[in-house]
């Protein structure tokens, strides 16, 4: 079967679900970018009396992320003028809209319960045959799978982008035992040819390839620093750009990623590693779980390790 990608639905509109819908803009894909309804009006719009009903409201979390996304990507790669092809809405208005796109790549937060209830309604609405693809930094792919019809697991892979995807160029591809091989096939080729990346087919392992050897770089560095006294400033010294890392060092990075992504991912390679006795490493420090609590999740609360300008 040939496929044509004309239109990506993209469900989830955070962090990564927002710069994914542009980089496919950019390269000319329309884009329907969704994600849930908020719960409930902020102070500003009970003020301007915008009530749950509007659709305002109802599109407020996916319109701010990707202006978000927009405003903050000046680059080339991210331009302002392909926003008109990206289509906002929300899950409850608008999850039905998926049945007009070739590709639906789930962006949701780092969590099965959450990512499986989207699957659910993706169920109801997807087209046969439609590619569905999970941006998962490290939940098992075929955990995902489970319970769904034949052509959603013949259809379903893991495909991680890195974040931001404007410069990052590495996306892996992992897919289950029940992935077809021309769906594999096709998305390595795409990835290469038309998003400009450089595919690598991953095992289903704990966090796949690139995340399992980052998050165990990350924690050796924050048990270096415990041992060290060293401070925030002195680890992003030594660790960006004079070891060869274009911009971003450790806590840099991590308030890019998002701590919760990344206490996430760390979460789970935790419990992967039952057997294994240098799991503790992957045991989140006291404080950096307060950060979180604290909802100081980095460049996406405004504050994190550093304070976003
Ligand atoms: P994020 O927190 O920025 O965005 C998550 C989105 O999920 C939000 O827009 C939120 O509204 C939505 N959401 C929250 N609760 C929901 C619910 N109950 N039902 C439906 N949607 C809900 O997270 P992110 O960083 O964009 O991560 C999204 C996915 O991409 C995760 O699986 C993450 O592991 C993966 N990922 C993240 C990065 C990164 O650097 N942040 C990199 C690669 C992969």
């Amino acid at each position: 079967m040939k496929r044509i990608i004309k239109k990506v639905a993209v469900l989830g509109s955070g962090v990564m679900g927002s710069r994914i819908a542009c980089h496919f803009a950019n390269i000319g894909v329309q884009v329907l970018l969704l994600d849930i309804v908020p719960k409930e009006p902020t102070p500003e719009e009970q003020a301007k009396k915008i009530t749950t009903d509007s659709k305002q409201f109802r599109n407020r979390i996916v319109n701010s992320s990707l202006q978000a996304a927009v405003a903050s990507n000046p680059s080339p790669l991210y331009r302002k003028s392909d926003a008109h092809l990206i289509q906002t809405g929300n899950f409850e208005d608008n999850m039905k809209d998926i049945a007009t796109a070739d590709w639906i790549i789930e962006v949701v937060v780092e969590n099965l319960k959450i990512k499986k209830l989207v699957y659910d309604q993706v169920e109801q609405f997807r087209k046969p045959g439609t590619l569905i693809t999970s941006n998962t930094s490290g939940i098992p792919i075929h955990l995902m799978a489970q319970e769904r019809s034949e052509d959603f697991r013949k259809h379903f892979c893991g495909t991680h982008f890195f974040n931001p995807p404007r410069y990052l160029k590495l996306l892996e591809i992992i897919p289950t035992p029940d992935t077809d091989q021309a769906v594999v096939d096709f998305l390595m080729h795409y990835g290469d040819l038309y998003l400009g990346k450089t595919t690598v087919l991953a095992k289903d392992s704990p966090a796949f390839i690139a995340n399992r050897v980052g998050i165990y770089g990350i924690m050796q560095t924050l048990k270096a620093m415990e041992k060290t006294g060293l401070t925030i400033d002195e680890v992003d010294r030594i660790t960006g750009p004079i070891v060869g890392r274009p911009k971003s060092a450790t806590f840099r990075t991590l308030d890019v990623v998002g701590l919760d992504t990344t206490i996430n991912v760390a979460n789970g390679l935790y419990q992967a590693g039952e057997q294994d006795e240098s799991r503790d490493l992957f045991q989140i420090p006291g404080y950096v779980q307060q950060m979180a609590e604290k909802k100081w999740l980095g460049d996406k609360t405004g504050q994190g390790f550093y304070k976003k300008t």
